[in-house]
């Protein structure tokens, strides 16, 4: 796949957060902390390091407020979107950057660590009207659910179909509103296969769930030339 194509990889979006992380990890002996959102100073005092900061995947234009108006509100919530759509630095950075390379980008996978799911757009809208808004990307999404090899239970839909969730201000929803370009969102790994702080049992587990997953996107590298046919870029 390396050889015959040519990827991005942008290892961690929330770079100070997972910094975070790693420090508390580090100090307390081995204690994974909840830090979800970005570390965006503004209220800190309020709501203290780890609770403060913008959730990114909420931070995004297309339907920045369509969750629950408790989550908008709630500014040391889990799922707090930012006091505007694409505040963030990290999310104008990460646009930037699509933006300077769709050309070349016919596929976007934002890879999670939940498990079991493949979501796609559109997850600030509940019914999904995908259908309606952008049929040919469902006709692309169901072929790859229908015929790559995904791990055993993986489910398929947008958030509220696989978590009974509308999500507002989602990245993918961003991007194929956006630029044209297909993009998911894999939840990796196994139900049950992860503990309380979001992290692999042991390395064996985290293995197996990296090279079960990798079969669905070989299919979709398989098939790049057949979906750049389909999409209409921006
Ligand atoms: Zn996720």
């Amino acid at each position: 796949m390396l050889a015959g194509g040519k990827f991005f990889f942008l290892p961690v979006l929330n770079v100070d957060g997972a910094a975070l992380v790693e420090q508390s990890y580090n100090d307390t002996a081995k204690k994974i902390i909840n830090k979800r959102k970005n570390m965006a100073p503004g209220f800190r005092s309020t709501c203290g390091e780890e609770d403060a900061g913008v959730d990114l995947n909420r931070n995004w234009p297309l339907d920045w407020q369509a969750m629950d108006q408790s989550n908008n509100a709630d500014v040391c919530g889990e799922y707090w979107p930012g006091l505007e759509p694409l505040s963030e630095p990290e999310n104008k950075a990460l646009s930037k950057f699509v933006a300077d390379n769709k050309a070349e980008l016919k596929f976007i996978i934002n890879c999670h660590t939940s498990g079991n799911d493949f979501v796609w757009p559109f997850n600030g809208r509940d019914p999904n009207d995908i259908q309606s808004r952008a049929p040919n990307y469902l006709t692309i999404f169901n072929d790859i659910a229908v015929n790559a090899q995904f791990p055993d239970g993986a489910m398929f839909g947008n958030s509220g179909q696989v978590m009974g969730e509308k999500m507002s201000g989602d990245c993918d929803d961003y991007m194929l509103a956006t630029y044209g370009i297909p993009s998911v969102t894999s939840e990796m790994g196994h139900l049950n296969q992860y503990d309380a702080s979001w992290k692999c049992t042991d390395s064996k587990v985290c293995f197996d769930i990296l090279s079960q997953n990798t079969k669905w996107m070989e299919y979709i590298f398989q098939n790049i030339g057949k979906i750049a046919h389909i999409v209409k870029p921006k």
